[in-house]
């Protein structure tokens, strides 16, 4: 596995580690003056182990098909839940947050999974009361500490995948990470709840791996 820039390599160099990768990662935001669309759409479907292209999420989105990967972040939010034995099935799920990344991709998998989903974004009215309908709860917001306790039916499951700094003069950094959710307040009222950090951040990295190899092997068998 290896990383570059886009200052680091000239544009052939470029073309030729991509020939040779069997897995491709456009670390995002790019800049401003990079169109990310135009980026992603030239990523070879096979490659795309972050399951950006918008013909991975096309076929995410449509029922009865299967992107060749499923975005890293989200993937790991499901497997969190299945390997808890927390079932999906059936049950109320709201995702905070319809970016891209996270909460649009999340949301439909959920919804392949036979959640009943709810997505709550900016614009929404009252999502205290959203929230607090929800069996499990996939924070994706990047506001810090932004859903209470009170929020929260007890029981729930809540991942949170927010990852805020915050000012915090006690440490060396001045800066400490915490979630969208106040972990404090919540973790009295959650059935199960994912730590800031440690949570869904090493989840993330381990369905990149795990696409990565999926990826590899695909080509091999081919
Ligand atoms: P974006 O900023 O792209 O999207 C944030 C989303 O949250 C938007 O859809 C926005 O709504 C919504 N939102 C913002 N404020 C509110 C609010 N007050 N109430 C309800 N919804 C709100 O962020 P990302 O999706 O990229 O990331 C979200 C968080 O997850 C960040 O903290 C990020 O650092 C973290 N993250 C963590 C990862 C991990 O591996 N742990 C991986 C990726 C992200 P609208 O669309 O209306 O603007």
């Amino acid at each position: 596995m290896f990383s570059f820039s886009a200052g680091g390599v000239f544009a052939s160099q470029l073309k030729a580690l991509c020939g040779i990768a069997t897995g491709i990662l456009v670390q995002l935001p790019l800049p401003k003056h990079i169109s990310e669309e135009k980026v992603l759409c030239e990523i070879s479907l096979e490659k795309d182990v972050d399951g950006f292209h918008p013909l991975n999420i096309g076929k995410l989105a449509m029922k009865g098909r299967q992107p060749l990967f499923n975005p890293c972040t989200p993937r790991g939010c499901i497997e969190l839940l299945v390997r808890s034995g927390i079932s999906i099935k059936g049950k109320n799920a709201v995702v905070v947050g319809r970016s891209n990344i996270v909460g649009l991709p999340v949301s439909l998998l959920l919804l392949k999974e036979d959640a009943t989903v709810t997505v709550v974004h900016s614009r929404t009215k009252e999502p205290e009361k959203i929230i607090r309908e929800a069996d499990i709860i996939i924070a994706a917001a990047g506001q810090a500490m932004m859903i209470k306790g009170s929020w929260i039916k007890p029981g729930a499951t809540v991942i949170d995948v927010g990852t805020n700094a915050v000012d915090d003069p006690t440490r060396k950094s001045g800066y400490r990470l915490v979630g969208d959710v106040d972990f404090q307040e919540a973790c009295k009222v959650a059935g199960w709840i994912t730590p800031v950090p440690g949570g869904v951040g090493p989840m993330t990295v381990a369905m990149l791996l795990k696409n990565t190899l999926d990826g590899a092997k695909r080509v091999i068998e081919k």
